[in-house]
């Protein structure tokens, strides 16, 4: 029976995009979990702070562009050098880009946010893979997706409605293919959490934006955090999901499965 509290004891973790909000949380509840982790990201300074406040001796920063392959070759490989192995990649880096309909959509923004969302994660799995499949390392990898993977929410997010439908064409082909060498891929889809990627231009509190996302979710009494979607990124980690592979863990209260009548 593993240890409850230390779920995660003695694996190494690399998280990207781990300076901050949904990312930032995933680390420290793995650092709590007993994983070595590795704080990936292009914000050097939130990275390192997040880093010191978990403990030099349980936490490293890696500054990583996710867009960039060879910097992603670069973050598994500092990774492996520095903590022998790699167990766990969490592809977390994402951006929202800007809201617009399909009829005035700035192809350019749509080439940034595919090549974050989408090209990114390939970048980070390809990689990840290898150097778990070159170790015999039975690993886990996840995603973050979206629920803007299930369904399109009239917002008008065209980029990142189509990236996040691709992250599951990747997960899912990616079970297939790792799956030969024991490697497990899922994603987690949260819902709305109030981060400084989902603030950014609302001008509203982050408990104003709770209470609208929550408002909408099936399930009552529950404020969607950052915490929950950590929660069930560790579940993915840990072997307690041993035999969980190609799945969307989707964290979102009920809100994509039920579809008020009235
Ligand atoms: P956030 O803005 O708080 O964190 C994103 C982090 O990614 C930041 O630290 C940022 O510096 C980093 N980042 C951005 N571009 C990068 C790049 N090219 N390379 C490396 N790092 C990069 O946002 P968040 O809400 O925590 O988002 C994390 C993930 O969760 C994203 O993939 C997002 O799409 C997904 N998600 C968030 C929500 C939500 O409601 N917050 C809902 C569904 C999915």
């Amino acid at each position: 029976m593993s240890n409850p509290t230390r779920r995660l004891h003695g694996k190494v973790a690399l998280i990207t995009g781990a300076a901050s909000g949904i990312g930032e949380e995933i680390a420290r509840l793995f650092a709590a979990n007993g994983a070595f982790v590795v704080v990936a990201d292009i914000n050097d300074k939130l990275g390192q702070q997040v880093v010191a406040s978990i403990g030099i001796d349980q936490a490293s920063f890696c500054h990583c562009d996710v867009r960039d392959e060879k910097q992603v070759e670069e973050m598994v490989s500092y990774t492996v050098e520095k903590h022998g192995r790699l167990d766990i990649l969490v592809s977390n880096a994402g951006i929202s880009g800007s809201s617009s309909t399909i009829l005035d959509l700035d192809m350019s923004n749509f080439d940034n946010v595919m090549s974050t969302n989408v090209r990114g994660v390939v970048a980070t799995i390809k990689h990840a893979g290898r150097a778990m499949v070159k170790q015999n390392i039975r690993g886990s990898i996840i995603c973050i997706a979206s629920t803007a993977a299930q369904i399109a929410v009239n917002l008008s997010y065209m980029s990142y409605t189509s990236s996040k439908h691709a992250v599951l064409g990747v997960v899912r082909t990616s079970c297939g293919e790792l799956g030969a060498y024991g490697i497990r891929v899922n994603c987690v889809s949260p819902h709305g959490v109030a981060t400084t990627m989902t603030m950014k231009g609302l001008n509203l509190e982050a408990t104003e934006f709770e209470e609208v996302v929550c408002s909408k979710a099936s399930l009552k009494g529950v404020t969607l955090k950052s915490s929950h979607i950590a929660e069930a990124a560790l579940f993915l980690a840990s072997d307690e999901s041993v035999y969980i592979s190609g799945q969307d863990l989707v964290v979102d209260g009920g809100y994509t499965v039920v579809k008020p009548l009235f």
